[in-house]
């Protein structure tokens, strides 16, 4: 058997379409632009790669984009300043604090200080927690695209096993919380799960977000399986991500990575800039 390919890349670019759509018609009718605005402390390359693809992405869709910088010295206040005259200022509908921030910044703080309805990344505690509540608003973007996918791919969920390695908030509980709305029956492995094969070979739908290379090989996962490889790693200078090659003779589907996940990624952060305007402003 070899593994049908979901390509995150196709449907991204699909996603970014059915967004300009909808904003081109929301400014037809005489409503307001949606607004993202990104906070980069530092000049960490991956980071810089990361807000000018948003900023793209951002133009491609009709959305407007701004950049907002503070050196990497910036203390917590500064970034906080900036958080909070984006959140006074109409225009802006979702505000991107671009992650990690150097660690002298305390992330919780900033994070919390965003206004919930600007909250494009769905971590605000307020998101979380209408997430845990089953009644999401705005959801962090990766378990978003993951679900998109899975829909997209007529992956059923109802009644079905499904097993997400890796608890972060970002990514693992988030996915598990929007699988289990779903009807899935999740199970939530983690570093210190024992026998992780074991676990992973009941998963009808598996998701593997762990951040290292080959961690779930072909004997790990249950033939037939849908297999969404979050990960991204560099190893000897390419990029992998955490699920081996060889699963693609065993499952049923494989998102791969990179070419997954992470464009889905990018592709919900702006559909959730249009959500925030909309919800703002209807
Ligand atoms: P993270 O915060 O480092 O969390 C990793 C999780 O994996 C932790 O819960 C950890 O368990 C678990 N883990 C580590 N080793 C394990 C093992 N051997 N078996 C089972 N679980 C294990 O990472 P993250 O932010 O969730 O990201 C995960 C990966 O996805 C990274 O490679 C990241 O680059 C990638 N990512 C991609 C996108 C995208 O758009 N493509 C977006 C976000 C993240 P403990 O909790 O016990 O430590």
């Amino acid at each position: 058997m070899t593994a049908e390919i979901l390509d995150g890349r196709a449907l991204a670019a699909r996603v970014l379409d059915e967004v300009a759509d909808q904003v081109a018609r929301r400014l037809e009718e005489g409503r307001s632009r949606p607004h993202l605005a990104a906070v980069l402390v530092g000049d960490d390359p991956a980071s810089e790669t990361y807000v000018r693809g948003k900023r793209r992405d951002s133009e491609r869709v009709g959305i407007g984009s701004s950049d907002h910088r503070l050196p990497a010295s910036a203390t917590t206040e500064e970034v906080l300043e900036v958080v909070v005259g984006l959140n006074a200022d109409d225009a802006v509908s979702g505000i991107l604090v671009q992650l990690p921030l150097p660690s002298q910044v305390d992330a919780a703080r900033v994070i919390e200080s965003i206004d919930p309805r600007k909250d494009v990344d769905g971590l605000h505690p307020y998101n979380q927690g209408r997430l845990l509540l089953g009644e999401p608003v705005l959801a962090p973007c990766t378990p978003l695209g993951i679900m998109r996918m899975l829909d997209e791919a007529g992956v059923e969920l109802t009644g079905r096993r499904a097993v997400v390695a890796g608890r972060s908030n970002l990514v693992g509980k988030p996915v598990a919380l929007l699988l289990l709305g779903r009807n899935a029956t999740v199970t939530l492995a983690h570093s210190r799960t024992t026998d992780l094969g074991a676990v992973t070979r009941e998963a009808d739908v598996l998701i593997v977000a762990v951040g290292k290379a080959a961690t779930i090989v072909a004997a790990m996962v249950k033939p037939g399986a849908t297999v969404i490889d979050v990960g991204v790693n560099r190893v000897e200078g390419r990029l992998v991500g955490d699920v081996a090659e060889d699963v693609r003779e065993v499952a049923g589907r494989v998102s791969p990575s990179p070419g997954g996940v992470g464009p889905m990624t990018r592709a919900m952060l702006v559909s959730n800039t249009l959500l925030a305007e909309q919800l703002r402003k209807p």
